[in-house]
Parts: structure tokens; C-alpha cells; sequence
């Protein structure tokens, strides 16, 4: 049994790959057996338009739904009706059998079977791309795979110069790399019924959107709507001082702060226009279980007039308990980002805490709904345990851990996430992914690794690699400005 690097080029790395020598070869077409109980098409029909683009433009596949065949198995192979399909072990998401007859998957559902195919993808070979000689193998092996880590997020913000195509290839590496989770914040990029202010002109319509939701299903991942309900008001990053609302209609200043970047939780407008943005984007991004509600840096929170005179902590406490309300309503839970529940006197550096001793939010802690799930962003900590987190557990919540971009801090945080038992794992991009794409493969490993291997991590392998799989997920029929993850190759 071997689960190293060096045998397989599969990203993220199997739990244990073994070659048996010999090679299962191919050509431009072949045939791939489904049970008739499968359900998720759309995943079939994208499978399609993958397998032809991981053969180079060459390939076909031939999908065919059959009643011989059981539910949660597959077989691609020449010959039809030749199945003979692998045992699954207890506890493993797939199996994938491959040998001198074709690939034989057993799973432990959809999603396993979704895994499964993102890995066969991975190991296609080509031997021939002469036209009419085209040779294709995946070599003899058998693959037992699970991940460390159940729940596996990746966060992604789409901001006024995000291309759909770009968000359309994060969401296959995300696919491909076996996220479970897609949270897409819109940064005043998306054009809501309810109030034309909350989108900046160029922002995209809902049904510019739906593929790309429809894309993530496919790949069996939930897509989780987030909007910001406390701080991050304005849309748009502290650093340039845009905001999506008041530098198109300054008299909308009152749903805000006075400084515009902090809701006004006082004022019922601000209350109705944000359950109704809730309301747009649950039925936007499909069926799912969450809906991230964001609440970090609110660093003017209850600052004006109104907000000022009543009782602060008890203000915001009836707030968020209420958005935990609203989305029961939906079978939804409220997520929750955790910096301004950490009282910043206690927890020290690495530690981040954002409550100040002026604001004192970290003491709405133990009056929160426990049907919330606090989102413990920690970009210091590269190493050791996740303190903050533990404390969160220890308080009743189900708790989600988040890194950024530095490799130590993913891996910090998913081992963190493994190791006290968390709810989950998402790792948060930013405004840098449009730099730095392999963070998809390099959270993904981590995530879906953890503590099972250690191994150190080439980064620019990893880009390599990220672009190496984007070329085959979103090729470009040499479109210079879509090649590619970042517009101007003289940045950076
Ligand atoms: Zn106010």
C-alpha cells in the first residue's frame, strides 16, 4: 500500500494507491456504465465535457444508465457488459479498480462517486495525439480514498474585475480538488430585486449566475450564500474606500453608521432590506443547509444617534439571534465570523481577537443561539493548536476553521480542524486568489490529507499543477486574456 506523492499525480493525494502493473489503454471512445438510480445528471453531462477535455479534445465518453448495474457503482470500459466491481471498505468514500478490462468504482453514494470520477480524470495518460492514432492508458492500480476532514469550504469573493470565467474555473478546481462546500460572497457584484444601490453597474444578473451554481452542484458541492449583515456594509475592501451603496446614493446614509461601514441596526429599513437579500440569494444559490452571515470587523458598530443610546451589547445580541431566527425558516444555519467575539485583552498573538475593551462584543458569547456556527478565522497561527476554537467548542458551538494564503496557516488550521473534531474547514481567499490559484490544490490536499501525511508541499509544483488542471477544466482555444488566472503577466 503506498499513499506517496511520488506514484500518483492525483490531486488530492489518495488515501492509498496500489500499481499492479499493466495499464488499461483506450482510444477515442469508450463506454461508461451508470445504475439507473443515479440522480445527479447535470454531474453526468459536465463528466462528459471533462473527459473529452482530459483526453486532449480526443476522447468520448459514452454514458449510458443501466439496470445491471448497482447503485453508487461505475465502469468505464470497451466492452460493456464485462463488470466486475471492487469491494468498498468501511468507512472509505470510493474504490477504483483499474485494469486490462477498463475502471471499476464503488462508493459510498453520489459524492463518492462524484470523488471517484474527479480522480480517474486525473490519472488519463496520453500516449498518441496523432489524429487517428490516438492511445490513451491510466495505469493498473487500485485506489482506497477518504478524506480527514468531512466538511470542506473554500470561500470565494467575486469583486467588480472577477471575469465568470475565472469564477467558473475556481469552481471546477474546487470541484475537481473535493471541496463540500462553495461560499460565494458577492462584493456588490450581484443585481438584487430588492434594492438596485446594493450592485455596482457591471454587477452580474441572477441568471449570469445560475450555471456557475448549477456547475457546483454538479460537482456535488453546496453552495453557501454569504452577505455581510454588521461590518463590511460598504461592499468593497477598507483598504480603497469604495462603497457600493453611498457613492451611488448618499441619501440611503441612514441604513448605515455614519461612517457607512457598519449596518444601523436601529433603523427597521436596514432590518427588512437585509432579510429580503437573504431571502434573494438562499433561492439563488440552491438547496443547502447554511448561510454565512459574515459579522467581522464591525469596528463602528452602534455609533450613531440611535444605536448609541440604547443598550449596545443587548442591541446586537437581539440582532444576530434573530438572523439565527430568519434562517430557521429556511432549515438553514446562520454562520457567524468569530474575530469579534474574542476579547482582544485576552487572546494574545498569534491569536487574533477584534472585540475591544471600548465595544466589549466578545461578551454576547454565552446569549448567542447555539444553532449558530462560529467561522474562526486565525491567519497567525502556523503551528501548534487553535486555542480560540477549543474555547468556542467549549462554549456549545459548532465551530468552522479558517486560514488564508500562507501554506503553514492551512496547514495549522486543517490539523487543527481534524484534531479537535470541528464541524469544518474553509479556506478563505480574498482578493488574492487572482495571484496565487494553487491555493484551490494546496487547501484541497490539506484538507482532504490532514494529519495522514505530512509531507512537505512544493508551491510552485502546486502552480504548475493548478494550471496544468485549469487548461483541461476551462480550456481557452488560445484567448489570451482567459489563459491563464490573472489578466497582465507583468504584475507581481
Ligand atoms: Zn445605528
Amino acid at each position: 500500500m503506498s499513499g506517496n506523492r511520488k506514484d500518483t499525480l492525483v490531486y488530492p493525494l489518495p488515501y492509498s494507491t496500489e500499481f499492479s502493473g499493466g495499464e488499461y489503454e483506450f482510444s477515442n471512445e469508450v463506454a461508461c456504465n451508470v445504475s439507473t438510480y443515479f440522480k445527479n445528471d447535470d454531474v453526468l453531462e459536465l463528466l462528459q465535457e471533462l473527459w473529452t477535455n482530459f483526453t486532449l479534445g480526443a476522447g468520448k465518453l459514452n454514458i449510458k444508465k443501466s439496470t445491471s448495474i448497482k447503485e453508487n457503482e461505475f465502469a468505464i470500459t470497451r466492452l460493456v457488459e464485462k463488470n466486475s466491481f471492487p469491494i468498498l471498505e468501511k468507512d472509505f468514500e470510493y474504490v477504483i479498480d483499474v485494469n486490462a478490462e477498463g475502471i471499476f468504482v464503488s462508493s459510498n453514494g453520489e459524492k463518492g462517486m462524484i470523488h471517484a470520477f474527479t480522480t480517474v480524470l486525473q490519472m488519463i495518460e496520453p500516449k498518441n495525439l496523432e489524429i487517428g492514432k490516438e492511445k490513451f492508458i491510466i495505469k493498473n492500480c487500485c485506489i482506497c480514498d477518504k478524506p480527514a476532514i468531512a466538511f470542506r469550504g473554500i470561500h470565494i469573493c467575486i469583486f467588480p474585475e472577477t471575469t465568470l470565467i475565472f469564477i467558473q474555473k475556481v469552481i471546477r478546481l474546487s470541484g475537481l480538488m473535493k471541496f463540500t462546500h462553495i461560499v460565494i460572497e458577492f462584493w456588490g457584484m450581484l443585481k438584487y430585486d430588492v434594492m438596485s444601490e446594493l450592485s455596482w453597474e457591471n454587477a452580474y444578473s441572477k441568471d449570469q449566475i445560475r450555471p456557475l451554481i448549477k456547475e457546483a452542484n454538479a460537482f456535488g458541492m453546496e453552495v453557501i450564500p454569504m452577505f455581510n449583515h454588521l461590518g463590511h456594509a460598504s461592499s468593497s475592501r477598507v483598504v480603497y474606500g469604495k462603497h457600493v451603496v453611498l457613492d451611488q446614493n448618499p441619501r440611503k446614509a441612514l441604513l448605515f453608521e455614519p461612517d457607512g461601514w457598519t449596518w444601523c441596526l436601529s433603523n427597521p429599513d436596514t432590518i427588512n432590506l437585509l432579510k429580503e437579500v437573504r431571502k434573494e440569494l438562499i433561492e439563488l444559490c440552491g438547496e443547502g443547509q447554511y448561510f454565512h452571515l459574515g459579522c467581522d470587523e464591525a469596528y463602528s458598530f452602534a455609533t450613531c444617534g440611535l444605536c448609541k443610546n440604547t443598550n449596545k451589547l443587548d442591541l446586537l445580541t437581539n440582532y444576530i439571534n434573530s438572523l439565527a431566527d430568519d434562517l430557521k425558516n429556511y432549515n438553514r444555519r446562520g454562520i457567524i465570523w468569530g474575530d469579534a467575539l474574542l476579547d482582544t485583552t485576552k487572546w494574545k498573538s498569534p491569536n487574533y481577537a477584534t472585540s475591544r475593551p471600548d465595544q466589549g462584543t466578545h461578551k454576547i458569547l454565552d446569549k448567542l443561539d447555539r444553532s449558530l456556527i462560529i467561522d474562526d478565522w486565525q491567519y497567525y497561527i502556523t503551528e501548534g493548536t487553535v486555542p480560540t476554537s477549543e474555547h468556542f467548542m467549549e462554549k456549545g458551538f459548532d465551530v468552522i476553521l479558517s486560514p488564508w494564503r500562507d501554506l503553514n496557516n492551512i496547514r495549522a488550521l486543517s490539523s487543527g480542524a481534524q484534531s479537535i473534531n470541528a464541524l469544518g474547514f474553509l479556506v478563505t481567499t480574498w482578493n488574492t486568489l487572482n495571484e496565487s490559484i494553487d491555493l484551490i490544490p494546496i487547501a484541497g490536499e490539506c484538507a482532504w490529507v490532514g494529519d495522514r501525511k505530512k509531507g512537505k508541499i512544493e508551491v510552485d509544483l502546486m502552480r504548475c499543477v493548478a494550471a496544468s488542471l485549469q487548461r483541461k477544466l476551462v480550456p481557452v482555444h488560445g484567448i489570451y486574456k482567459d489563459a491563464g488566472w490573472h489578466e497582465d503577466d507583468t504584475k507581481r
